[in-house]
């Protein structure tokens, strides 16, 4: 079986999230907009496209499935049918879905991680972020050291230091914000504002 890649390079928002997973299969091209690899450009529709085996399809999917913009689709050959099975809520529907007021009361809702916690601490000089992991008995146990939040949240993730999606949302958020205490030079307190 044989599927075509079609891909709508004009509604790219240069999110770069393809070239990230796949950097063989897309490429950055102007603008940091990506650009198939391999593809042509199909003048009457004006994006581009690229035929591929069966072999393929799942590394394109993902690549698809991944994109924000919804600006990649694949479709059969035969049925000329889409495989991705996508119902995207585009514009002005999107306004028309419900909204729900967010809260957080502290006192009722924060609950410890059974797997412990984490101090955080920029280091603007080195240009590093270290979280420090201390188990449910308040031992150190480990110290992750790089140079983004997005590498520690998803090493500590990836390491199974939390359990908690809460502990996971609070770390994630609390190490943006020594990320850019450390790139602005701010000074960081852990749970204070910056
Ligand atoms: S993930 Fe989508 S929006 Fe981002 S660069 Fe790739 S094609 Fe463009």
């Amino acid at each position: 079986m044989t599927y075509k890649v079609i891909y709508d390079e004009k509604n790219c928002t240069a999110a770069n999230r393809c070239i990230n997973i796949a950097p063989k299969l897309w490429k950055m091209g102007k603008d940091k907009k990506a650009v198939l690899a391999g593809g042509h450009l199909n003048l009457q529709t004006g994006k581009q496209e690229r035929l591929i085996e069966e072999k393929d399809l799942e590394a394109y999917k993902e690549t698809a499935l991944i994109c924000p913009s919804y600006v990649i689709d694949i479709v059969d050959t035969k049925t000329e049918k889409s495989v991705l099975n996508l119902k995207p809520t585009r514009d002005p529907e999107k306004e028309k879905v419900p909204i729900l007021k967010a809260h957080y009361d502290s006192r009722s809702e924060w609950k410890m991680d059974p797997k412990g916690f984490f101090t955080i601490k920029p280091f603007p000089q080195e240009g590093l972020l270290r979280a420090r992991y201390y188990d449910g008995s308040h031992a150190l146990k480990l110290t992750i050291e790089g140079k983004s939040a997005e590498e520690i949240y998803n090493t500590l993730v990836r390491e199974g230091l939390v359990s908690l999606l809460e502990h996971a949302a609070y770390l994630g958020s609390e190490l943006q914000k020594a990320e850019i205490a450390m790139k602005k030079n701010l000074p960081y307190v852990q749970d204070d504002p910056l």
